[in-house]
């Protein structure tokens, strides 16, 4: 009997139906999905070191068999709890193993078993004459298992895979082995041919079955470094039809017809002029340039645009705004917190006024007053309202345009694709302007935002001094707060940061205590506001309003205050456990700070004795305020998909292929995707055979979207 792709999991040998719905639950049901399950890494079976031979230190891949005295045993180690400890020989000399919570190998690993160890050998901790490993890979060896060519285990480079539930990583090397013995090695192939023979790219049938099953005379170091022809192969295809399909989707939009504007210069200069509170910078200009040239397209625009906090994104949308506004269409920009869609409000308003526009602001309905809730609708339903800001609550149904021409969405990663889809949708192809203040690396733009085009803010307002960062130990906190006293005094304001609203179990200052403390016993000369996001919208208002106004010193807060809040006057920011926010996230606090013309300083709270990936993310703030270097560290500590908070957005596009690690090949992908998409009925050809050969990926790049 021939297997083919098509056949379903459940019926292979050595897969029951328990394994079948670990396998299906991953994703993987029919033998196309798992051969499309790579092995993560290779080990060299063919060379073992002999024991006699392992220099402590280094990693080391051992053949065995367990020595005499019944096997392994399970002491109790006090701290530790039960330790399995394990002997083993081979003809060279003998091995010690020993492992963390390993009562489960009790009775496995019995006298004579053979088994092979993979790991770091070390000089024994207790007995220096003695070689051992800590915690070990171990794979047992059956009786038979020589070292032939059919053996799955030794006596060849072994596939390592990720282990599926209970199904371990030697399970799936043989389930997949056998499939390959019966296998009927039709593997249908979607790249197109000429770019295969560009790259000598194996094709996709040799590929797959070098993957799991390398010769022995490949490099370990190349398959190790997913470096290999067929490794090679596999992820540039990934980022191929990834990246066809946003050149097809971008194609289709070109097509589109949208609301192409009149960008006529000297009217629209003038009009800015007037409403401008600044001089922009050279970067603002730029790419108040490229907005503009694609709002006079004829199809609508879709652009990222970046720039670290502060860089002054905001005025740049304004302006934008400004120029679909004397077209006669509507702008709305939507924010992801109320207290930022507020404060945006506002400045709209002010800025707006002298050319008479009529901006609106719409929040959820909690604690608004009803019939005022209805007007504002109403004004945006018939046209009055030119400027309509709001949270989410802009894509509630009862919000309604007449004539949408322009879309901007601030801190857009704060959104889901369906919430940024669905205010698009509320006009007729409008115009859509996505912001950021995480700055992506070009290559991960290219591959979250492949189908947007990118304009960069890469220069900061004049007069502008970096942030002075330091990180103190609680038992200072007295000298903190006497800074900050200077600190007004001077006439400065200041944030005082905390993690959590209310005290909890988890021992956590908590924002309404410690602004009862505060304002009660350390600064009861001063004017101290609470702001959290528990509050009614009213409470957020005034207190946001006064302090904005300089009416109160201090504001005690919680993240609320993470995105866009804009006070120049503050200079401090006070963050209290410091320790449990993520990098981007203290990044994003500290933008709040550093804004006006006076220096300004952010200290971090947190115990000198922190460690781990806390300590690295403090020790990255107080090393710098640069923005894109913030987040190539945050990206290497958490991966793209935590990071952009869209986890389902790039991540999921990618099985094998990691858009860091191949960053080279995913420009590559991106070139050829981009060139086959200039000739459109080759492309649709790929995309057609695509479709059609493997439905699931299909779907899956259909998941890239509008930013
Ligand atoms: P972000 O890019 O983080 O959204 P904002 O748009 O809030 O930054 O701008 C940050 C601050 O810089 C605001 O107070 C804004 O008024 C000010 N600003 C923006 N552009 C300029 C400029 N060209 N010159 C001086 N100040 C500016
Ligand atoms: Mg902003």
């Amino acid at each position: 009997m021939t297997i083919t792709l098509a056949n379903p999991v459940k019926y292979l040998k050595g897969v029951g139906p328990q394994r079948a719905a670990a396998l299906e639950e991953r994703g993987l049901a029919t033998v196309g999905d798992l051969l499309s399950y790579l092995p993560f890494r290779y080990e060299d079976r063919i060379r073992f070191t002999p024991i006699a031979e392992i220099i402590p230190g280094q990693v080391h891949t051992v053949l065995a068999e367990v020595t005499g005295g019944g096997g392994g045993t399970v002491r109790f180690a006090r701290s530790r709890g039960p330790v399995f400890h394990v002997t083993v020989r081979d003809a060279s000399g003998m091995l010690h193993a020993r492992f963390f919570h390993g009562a489960y190998l009790q009775g496995r690993l019995k006298e004579g078993q053979r088994l092979v160890l993979h790991g770091k050998a070390e000089v024994d901790a207790y007995r220096p004459g003695r070689i051992e490993m800590v915690n070990p890979q171990i794979e047992l060896v059956g009786a038979g298992e020589q070292a032939s060519g059919d053996s799955t285990e030794v006596g060849r480079i072994v596939p390592v895979y990720e282990a599926i539930g209970s199904i371990s990583s030697r399970m799936l090397r043989r389930i997949i082995y056998g499939v390959l013995t019966q296998f009927d090695g039709s593997v249908p192939d979607a790249l197109p041919e000429e770019i295969r023979q560009r790259y000598r790219f194996p094709t996709r049938r040799e590929a797959l079955l070098y993957a799991h099953f390398p010769p022995k005379d490949e490099s370990l170091e190349l398959l190790n470094g997913f470096r290999s022809p067929a490794q090679l192969r596999l992820i540039f295809e990934e980022f191929f039809y990834y990246q066809l399909a946003l050149a097809l989707r971008r194609r289709n939009e070109r097509r589109e017809a949208g609301m192409a504007m009149r960008v006529r210069e000297e009217k629209i200069r003038a009009a800015l002029k007037r409403i401008l509170p600044f001089k922009p910078t050279a970067a603002q200009k730029r790419v108040l340039g490229e907005i503009a040239g694609d709002l006079a397209q004829p199809h609508p625009m879709h652009r990222l645009l970046e720039g670290d906090v502060g860089s002054g994104k905001t005025i740049v949308a304004l302006e934008a705004a400004a120029i679909v506004i004397e077209n006669g269409c509507q702008v709305a920009l939507m924010a992801p917190t109320e207290i930022l869609a507020a404060q945006h409000y506002l400045s709209a308003r002010r800025i707006f006024a002298p050319a008479g526009y009529g901006v609106e602001l719409i929040v959820s309905g909690r604690g608004r007053k009803r019939a005022e809730r209805e007007a504002t609708l109403g004004r945006i339903e018939s046209g009055e309202a030119q400027f309509v800001v709001g949270t989410h609550a802009l894509i509630e149904d009862p919000v309604k345009f007449r004539r949408l021409g322009l879309v901007i969405v601030d801190e857009q990663h704060r959104f889901g694709v369906l919430q940024r889809k669905r205010l698009i949708e509320k006009g007729a192809s409008p115009h859509v302007l996505v912001m950021t203040a995480t700055p992506i690396p070009r290559t991960l733009a290219l591959t979250l935002y492949g189908d947007l085009d990118l304009s960069v803010i890469d220069e900061m307002p004049p007069g502008r001094t970096p942030v002075e960062t330091r990180w103190t130990a609680d038992a200072q906190l007295p000298g903190v707060w006497e800074f900050l006293r200077r600190e007004i005094g001077q006439g400065r304001q200041a944030f005082v940061i905390y993690p959590v609203i209310e005290e909890s179990k988890q021992e956590l200052k908590a924002a309404t205590a410690e602004y009862e403390r505060l304002a009660s016993a350390v600064f009861p000369n001063l004017r101290v506001g609470l702001l959290h996001g528990r509050l009614k919208n009213e409470e957020k208002d005034a207190v946001m309003e006064q302090f904005r106004r300089g009416e109160l010193h201090i504001l005690v807060a919680t993240t609320v205050v993470e995105v866009g809040v804009d006070v120049p006057n503050a200079t401090v920011m006070v963050i209290e456990h410091a320790g449990r926010f993520g990098l981007a996230q203290l990044h994003q606090l500290r933008g709040r700070i550093g804004r006006g013309q006076e220096k300004s300083y952010c200290i971090l709270v947190a115990p000198k004795t922190i460690t781990g990936e806390a300590r690295e993310r403090l020790e990255a703030m107080v090393a710098t305020s640069n923005g894109f270097e913030i987040a190539e560290r945050d990206l290497k500590q958490r991966g793209p998909g935590e990071f952009f908070g869209t986890r389902q957005h790039g991540d999921a596009a990618f099985s094998f292929a990691q858009p860091l690690r191949d960053h080279e090949l995913l420009e590559l992908a991106r070139r050829e995707a981009f060139a086959l998409a200039e000739n459109p009925q080759r492309a649709d050809d790929v995309a057609a055979r695509l479709a059609s050969l493997n439905p699931a990926w299909q779907k899956r790049y259909q998941l890239a979207s509008v930013g």
